[in-house]
């Protein structure tokens, strides 16, 4: 058998949720169609939501060359691919697990529950909460990203609580809203009945452009209510607490929001490379059908409201990085150990050495063509192209065109 290389091409999993794109406007299809020798084929009627190219089971990422999950790999040779570091701060699995999403219409709004509440969860439902560990996630948009994260200001939405139909929400002797404030109204707006909900969209909807803008909401809040409630309904309360509580956001490609554990989001539509610790549990509150939202009082108690989730926190910076040698390369870092991604952008004829990692690393090509060389052997990097690096291997990087890649890594 030949011994287990520290670089290989990995193939990603797509999935099919029905929030996602359509065919070939599906840009997680399209890079996943992109890598060679696999039988995904792109259906014009099917909708392609994320590709996935981790080692989690679910939608598995696969050596190219042998089909063997990365999971199997890892299992094998997890002190050779893993690193020491890697293993002592996170297990036998990779800590984190890397996506290409497209956003077809709002995904649920939702969040992703801490270490201690995940653990209790996965003790009692281990189906639906398949993992003990927590979720915090970082997005970088690679088009147009729009999405509802954390918490407005308190101020701003005490101010519009102050409409008439939206005054029963606010606990009795309430003067000056704090954070347990907006917790009561978010459970609150989520126990209301569908009628209460509709009405209170129709009452939104006939306010003032101008009075709305006072109040500091943007005057597309219109458009948004409507969109929203052609994508679920008029009766989902999850509408209200993103339209009314949360920031409204539209990222440029290259731009990247920090979602921290038990922090509220809820994206709209565009493509977007995700990572996140490796866990897949979520708690919906609503923009979902009925039937998939959560209990209320444990999504309500859950909730982070502190200033970790005002929107000036959550903007994650991509920064000039000395993980590479040439100065290609830029850094966003999450507030947590589990991975850091770094963005590699070269001009074609360049070339970028990727000083080794302390942990694995999981590379993709979003765009351009060149060659990858390291352990001995030299790759094509293509869009689409995925790579998995091994701890404490360096790697050379060269563009034969401009070339754009995203890798998670841990420094
Ligand atoms: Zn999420």
């Amino acid at each position: 058998m030949a011994s287990q290389s520290r670089l290989f091409q990995l193939s990603g999993t797509c999935n099919n949720y029905p929030w996602g794109k359509k065919g070939r406007d599906s840009l997680a299809a399209r890079l996943c169609e992109k890598t060679p020798g696999t039988d995904f084929v792109i259906n014009d009627d099917e909708y392609y939501s994320e590709m996935w190219f981790g080692d989690y089971p679910d939608f598995p990422g696969r050596d190219l060359e042998t089909g063997q999950t990365l999971a199997e790999i890892l299992k094998e040779h997890k002190e050779k691919l893993l690193g020491a570091y890697s293993i002592e701060n996170f297990g036998n699995n990779l800590p984190f697990l890397p996506k290409i999403l497209s956003i077809g219409k709002a995904l649920p709004l939702q969040i992703h529950p801490n270490k201690s509440l995940a653990a209790k969860l996965h003790e009692k439902d281990p189906e639906k909460f398949s993992d003990s560990n927590h979720k915090p996630e970082i997005a970088v948009a690679l088009s147009q990203f729009e999405l509802f994260a954390g918490w407005r200001d308190l101020g701003q939405i005490s101010a519009i609580f102050n409409i008439p139909s939206l005054r029963r929400f606010i606990p009795e002797g309430s003067h000056s809203w704090n954070e347990e404030t907006l917790r009561s109204v978010v459970r609150g707006i989520l126990k209301a009945d569908e009628q209460t909900v509709q009405n209170i969209e129709e009452d939104l909807k006939r306010q003032s452009q101008e009075d709305i803008e006072k109040l500091g909401y943007p005057s597309s809040m219109f458009e948004l209510i409507r969109r929203l409630q052609s994508q679920y309904s008029a009766t989902d309360p999850g509408l209200l607490i993103a339209i009314l509580c949360m920031n409204y956001l539209v990222l440029e490609p290259g731009e990247a929001i920090f979602i921290p554990a038990d922090g509220v989001h809820c994206y709209l539509s565009g493509d977007i490379v995700e990572c996140m610790a490796r866990s897949n549990n979520m708690l919906s509150g609503g923009l979902c059908p009925v039937a998939d939202r959560d209990n209320i009082d444990l999504f309500s108690e859950t909730l982070k409201i502190d200033s970790s989730t005002r929107v000036d926190n959550l903007r994650l910076p991509a920064n000039p990085s000395k993980d590479g040698a040439s100065g290609h390369t830029l850094v966003y870092q999450p507030p947590i150990s589990e991975f850091d991604m770094i963005r590699i952008e070269m001009t074609a004829g360049t070339e970028e050495l990727i000083w080794n990692h302390k942990g694995p690393t999981v590379a993709i090509a979003v765009s351009g063509e060149g060659t990858i060389r390291g352990d001995g052997k030299e790759l094509a990097v293509k869009t689409g192209f995925i790579f998995f690096i091994a701890a404490e291997t360096e790697t050379m990087l060269r563009a034969d065109t401009g070339m754009r890649i995203y890798a998670a890594v841990i420094r």
